[in-house]
């Protein structure tokens, strides 16, 4: 797989130094599987004020899914629900672009990283598992995701 160089470096920084990962905790934690690839997650967070905080996941498996469950922590962490849905909702349709679409930086940050994933249909299973345990997690803490 080919990734812009720039790119890369950003993806193999958060897999290195994983920012969020930590030991899940509370009554919300969500478990998903990658049986494709042997990514797994585990993620706990909590919405108060309508705000996402205490997000703290922990997983095994490819440098995608792990760098970018530490990407999506790091852009949904302390935003508003509204606004992580914008963000899950945006690197959703990247992932799903085929390359087609750039992506806002704006909106996705470092997610925009990722986007050279979306020619590769095998690995964005890799690339969305976080942001759907997030989604899910969110969901059970009581949000409209
Ligand atoms: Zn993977």
């Amino acid at each position: 797989m080919e990734l812009d160089s720039l790119y890369q470096e950003v993806i193999l920084d958060h897999y290195k130094k994983p920012h969020h990962k930590g030991v899940p905790s509370g009554n919300f934690q969500v478990h998903h599987v990658n049986p494709n690839c042997g990514d797994e997650i585990t993620l706990s967070l909590k919405i108060k004020d309508d705000t996402i905080q205490d997000l703290v996941w922990n997983g095994v498996g490819c440098s995608i899914s792990q760098a970018s469950a530490s990407i999506m922590s790091d852009l949904v962490s302390g935003k508003s629900v509204p606004e992580a849905h914008i963000a899950l909702a945006q690197f959703t349709e990247l992932m799903q672009s085929k390359g087609t679409i750039k992506g806002d930086e704006d909106v996705l940050e470092d997610a925009i990283a990722l986007a050279g994933v979306s020619k590769f249909p095998a690995r964005v299973k890799c690339a969305l598992l976080s942001w759907m345990a997030f989604k899910d997690a969110a969901i059970q803490n009581g949000a409209r995701l």
